[in-house]
């Protein structure tokens, strides 16, 4: 058989199955390094996981001190 593995698309690699394929695959799918600690967003700057988990945190520009 001509088909000796599973390539993978990004990076032209080959893979004995696709599960390994698929687990391969996830290191092009993570590429982002800052993943938010409340949701499973992530982003390539951490200033922006700081700026995003804002949402989370509730750490808005007014203040509110009641
Ligand atoms: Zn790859
Ligand atoms: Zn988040």
């Amino acid at each position: 058989m001509e088909e000796k593995g599973h390539k993978c698309a990004q990076c032209l690699k080959t893979f004995p199955s696709s599960q390994q394929l698929t687990q391969h695959s996830l290191v092009h799918s993570n590429v982002r390094k800052y993943p938010c600690a409340y949701c499973d967003k992530a982003f390539k700057q951490l200033s922006h996981v700081q700026q995003h988990q804002r949402i989370h945190t509730g750490l808005n520009m007014t203040e509110s001190v009641v």
